[in-house]
């Protein structure tokens, strides 16, 4: 019987976990580099990268998809799939995946561990807590925040300016109450009144750092980089000048080490790091996919929403921090997504699938195949051919799935039909199979990975180049002022750094409601912001909310203890 969403907590309560030092072991990690926090879950202390260094790094392959649907693409549970496939062709596959928020998790999500047979184990640690990193990130995050607010109550040099300062407090939960509060009421001696306010812990900048740093020194300067505000003469104050950088990164100690858990057919997996899609990049960490590919034969990395925006991160941010270069990438699509981008269906989330999105029109899928094409061409311009994989849903049929194969051998691409919710690694083999293929043409055709713009292109014209060359826009508008603001961050040495473009991730343009591969549209820029310390720069195109609400219903309403103890409703 084939597996549906909610045998997903049965299938991991029959699973037995091996002990973690064996799934280590497996991975050939030296022993002492493996620290066991709890059953099944160990963190990797960075020594494990200068004893793996002379081992040869395993293929890197990066998992992104067409433009996401409300119903679902699957990237995470493909990845976790293709590993297990992998493993069963006699390779040593790890995954590393991105830390779930606890936002979403107790907001509107459930868990992001997988589905079916393919999941990472165990969901409730990992969804809730797991080893604490993300409290570890809120803990420095709010610690620099403590310090500007007392900077500013002892008028300590340089003085700050408080309107002009950018250090917000974050939690790792929705609670838009928090968006906008007045701090430092009460008495002389309870701090300068300022308007401030939280948002969620994977928004922050800290989140972002910990992701992209190499090494505890290189977060340590990360850290010191961060930009808390303005000065009285409208220079950037840093948490270097602050006094808390160091302290940041003793707080952070731990939590750069990566969590090692396992798959349901015991693959190792990486779980490390979970900036924010829009705003931040979206991807796991460098360590962990460092570790991991000193270790293992093949590494897949999940880049979060779609290949224009999580995929074009990780290549033109994460792989420039790294200097890794990725040997191949895998592009998730779905009936059902293909379909819905054809844009004749209507979806209300938390409410069953309309019957029409789940009737049979092989038309619709090729209407919708824009996206798809779209989206293999974002790939492409990054040097590197995808391999589609479509994820199957009960319910699709033969005649949708050989349109996606149609499509895709029309442009030259691979497509494999996989199983693996289904059917575990089993179901993965021939996506596994194709995908081995594709990582040795590149090994024959080497440097065929490149980015998408050089470092020394001018800030406005690497916006203008993601815009046009992968969201498919006409142009840019900058809203009056921008362009001078880029400039001057020109000025001080920052025109170096990549772009990371906030936008919406449900469409190619700026506008959720534009489906498949829209035309005939600008992209408006109204805000640029400076990570200094991640090492970017971020443009806001269209409203991005850092501090997400809760629904009418949230998931946390349905989340529980039975009589026996166990964790219920997170699925
Ligand atoms: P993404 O990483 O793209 O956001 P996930 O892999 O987390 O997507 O999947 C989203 C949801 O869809 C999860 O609840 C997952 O269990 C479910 N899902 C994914 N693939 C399938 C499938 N083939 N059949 C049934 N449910 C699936
Ligand atoms: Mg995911």
């Amino acid at each position: 019987t084939p597996a549906q969403p909610n045998d997903n907590l049965s299938i991991a309560r029959a699973a037995r976990l091996w002990p973690i030092e064996e799934i280590a072991h497996r991975l050939g990690l030296p022993g002492e580099a493996v620290e066991p926090y709890g059953r099944g879950i160990a963190k990797i202390d960075l020594t494990a990268m200068t004893a793996l260094a002379e081992s040869p790094r395993g293929r890197y392959v990066v998992v992104t998809s067409m433009t996401p649907t409300p119903p679902g693409e699957g990237k995470t549970t493909t990845a976790i799939g293709l590993v297990q496939g992998l493993q069963r062709l006699g390779h040593c596959a790890a995954v590393a995946l991105r830390q779930p928020s606890m936002g979403p998790t107790l907001g509107l999500k459930g868990g992001a561990t997988g589905g079916g047979h393919s999941q990472v184990l165990p969901m409730e640690r990992i969804n809730l807590h797991l080893t604490g990193d993300l409290h570890a990130v809120a803990a420095a995050h709010n610690l620099l925040a403590a310090m500007v607010d007392n900077h500013l109550h002892h008028r300590l040099a340089p003085e700050l300016s408080p309107r002009d300062i950018c250090w917000q407090r974050v939690i790792d939960l929705n609670d838009r109450a928090l968006r906008h509060l007045v701090l430092g009421l009460g008495g002389r001696g309870d701090g300068v009144p300022r308007q401030g306010g939280f948002e969620i812990t994977a928004a922050s900048e800290v989140m972002a750092v910990l992701a992209l740093a190499d090494s505890l020194a290189d977060l340590r300067k990360r850290l010191g980089r961060l930009i808390v505000g303005l000065d009285r003469d409208g220079e950037p104050v840093t948490a270097e000048q602050i006094g808390a950088a160091g302290a940041m990164t003793v707080l952070l100690k731990e939590a750069l080490k990566p969590n090692l858990l396992q798959t349901l057919e015991h693959a190792p997996a990486l779980i490390h790091a979970g900036p924010f899609g829009n705003i931040a990049h979206g991807n796991s960490s460098i360590v962990a996919d460092r570790i991991a590919l000193h270790a293992a034969d093949f590494v897949v990395t999940e880049a979060g929403f779609g290949a224009d925006m999580g995929g074009e991160r990780f290549f033109n941010i994460k792989c420039r921090a790294s200097g890794l270069t990725p040997d191949a990438a895998v592009l998730v699509v779905t009936v059902r997504a293909m379909k819905y981008h054809c844009g004749q269906h209507r979806v209300i989330p938390g409410q069953p699938l309309p019957t029409s999105l789940l009737a049979e029109a092989p038309g619709e899928v090729m209407a919708g195949g824009a996206n798809l094409l779209k989206q293999i061409d974002n790939v492409r311009a990054h040097g590197l051919t995808p391999v589609v994989a479509i994820n199957a849903f009960p319910g699709d049929h033969p005649s949708e799935v050989a349109a996606i194969r149609e499509l895709c051998a029309s442009v030259g691409v691979r497509a494999e039909l996989s199983t693996h919710v289904r059917d575990g690694g089993e179901g993965a083999v021939a996506l596994a199979e194709a995908l081995v293929e594709a990582t040795e043409g590149v090994a024959a055709d080497t440097d065929a990975f490149h980015y998408l713009y050089p470092d020394e292109l001018p800030l406005v014209d690497k916006i203008e180049r993601i815009a046009t060359r992968l969201y498919g826009a006409d142009g840019v508008d900058f809203a009056p002022g921008i362009r001078e603001r880029l400039a001057s961050w020109e000025a001080r040495g920052y025109g170096v750094l990549p772009v990371c473009i906030a936008k919406t991730h449900m469409s190619l343009s700026h506008d959720a409601r534009l489906l498949g591969a829209p035309n005939g549209w600008r992209l408006p820029v109204r805000e640029v912001r400076l990570s200094a310390g991640a090492g970017f720069v971020y443009a806001l195109a269209g409203d991005i909310r850092t501090m997400p609400g809760l629904n009418a219903s949230p998931a946390a309403t349905r989340i529980d203890i039975d009589d026996e103890g166990n964790t219920v409703g997170l699925y």
